[in-house]
């Protein structure tokens, strides 16, 4: 006879804390320790077998593999946000013309530097000082391949020293203003950077592109979704273990963006939002943009006079999103398959109150598909039809 009980192989799957999270990979291993530990009590329980002597570890290896798994740990979600922000500066760089007003100055790189001590579990501190060359210094965290950084010649672990003359300092307060003298540059005038690479101080003028605005990041939680709140974007990380390439994380993002450049949501729900997806909190709740919704929006009391118009924003986030992928250069082919995957991981096959049902979504990407691909034929401009005209 079985016996009704599962054990499971680890307690919970964590995913890795930010940089300022306090202890990144301990409850993985305990978790994984007592996992085991269940799973010996449970052989001893079922009394099948003769007892055993598993191998032993002592102090010093389990304190090396801790260090080993958190690096990896470490390394497996910089290259996560790595991929998500290249793919979302593809799109909002190809795209000024489709966004309008909607743009920003976009120098292509993101700034980080080691957190307070205390702030930080002492394994994960160790790895990024020297696996990353992380210390007090404002230093740069990412340099976008496309970006205007990139092309001055600007490179992931430089240290950031002044930016326009004014000191550029480590501390959090220091990298908040940093990022805010970079953006605040109305202009899209030059900004001079003073650097230290391998003890060596330069300066680089970099010119900012024009790009489409919307912050994007991964947001936590399991669920296929991703969502959108007027000026930020936030690939849930389920979404992220589903998308199968690149190609396909872009027709999320390219939807997600589209509906922050068409205004879709509502400005005083999106609120809500800010400052939430890279922070570790998202209310699902507040959130109007979603791929897929699985019934989770809806059910948030939205309003229906928002509900009724919902599924014509959804539509045309689709719409607009594959002509951004497009000018990105991204093969947008496969982009109606995907929404069958999605059908078929039980998204809104028959029916839906806020978003097109899947099959909607497939026939209306294949039209939208054909259509981009007759504008190109012709040699036209590839943008959106405008509402009033053909
Ligand atoms: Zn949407």
């Amino acid at each position: 006879m079985t016996v009704g009980v599962w054990l499971s192989l680890v307690e919970h799957l964590h995913g890795v804390q930010g940089v300022a999270s306090s202890n990144p990979a301990t409850p993985t291993l305990l978790a994984a320790r007592r996992g085991l530990a269940a799973a010996a009590a449970a052989v001893l329980l079922a009394g099948c077998g003769a007892r055993t002597s598993p191998p032993g570890y002592d102090s010093a290896e389990e304190k090396a593999e801790l260090r080993h798994q958190v690096a990896y740990a470490i390394a497996r979600r910089e290259a996560q946000r790595a991929r998500v922000q290249d793919v979302a500066d593809a799109i909002k760089l190809a795209n000024p013309e489709i966004c309008g007003d909607f743009i920003e100055p976009h120098l292509g790189i993101e700034l980080w530097s080691l957190p307070a001590r205390g702030r930080l579990e002492e394994t994960a501190r160790e790895v990024y000082e020297q696996d990353y060359g992380l210390d007090g210094a404002a230093r740069i965290r990412r340099v976008s391949p496309n970006g205007a950084a990139a092309a001055a010649g600007l490179r992931a672990g430089d240290a950031l020293l002044a930016i326009n003359g004014a000191e550029a300092k480590g501390s959090s307060r220091g990298l908040r203003a940093a990022a805010q003298r970079l953006a605040a540059n109305p202009d899209y005038l030059p900004v001079t950077l003073r650097l230290r690479r391998d003890g060596r101080e330069f300066e680089r003028a970099v010119e900012p592109r024009a790009a489409c605005r919307s912050e994007v990041g991964i947001a936590p939680g399991a669920e296929i979704n991703a969502y959108a709140n007027g000026s930020q974007v936030g690939i849930a990380r389920g979404m992220l273990n589903f998308v199968e390439s690149d190609e396909e994380l872009a027709f999320v993002v390219g939807h997600e963006i589209a509906h922050n450049v068409m205004d879709h949501v509502d400005i005083t729900r999106g609120n809500m939002l800010i400052g939430s997806i890279l922070g570790g909190l998202l209310d699902i709740a507040a959130a109007s943009g979603g791929v897929y919704t699985g019934g989770a929006i809806s059910s948030a009391g939205m309003e229906a006079g928002r509900r009724l118009k919902s599924v014509e924003l959804e539509a045309e986030a689709d719409y607009i999103g594959l002509y951004m992928l497009h000018n990105a250069g991204f093969d947008i082919s496969g982009g109606a398959d995907f929404w069958r995957r999605m059908g078929a991981e039980g998204g809104n096959l028959y029916a839906s109150t806020t978003h097109p049902t899947t099959p909607q979504r497939f026939i209306a990407m294949r039209k939208t598909i054909a259509e981009i691909e007759a504008k190109a034929a012709r040699g036209e401009p590839v943008l959106p039809t405008p509402a009033d005209g053909r």
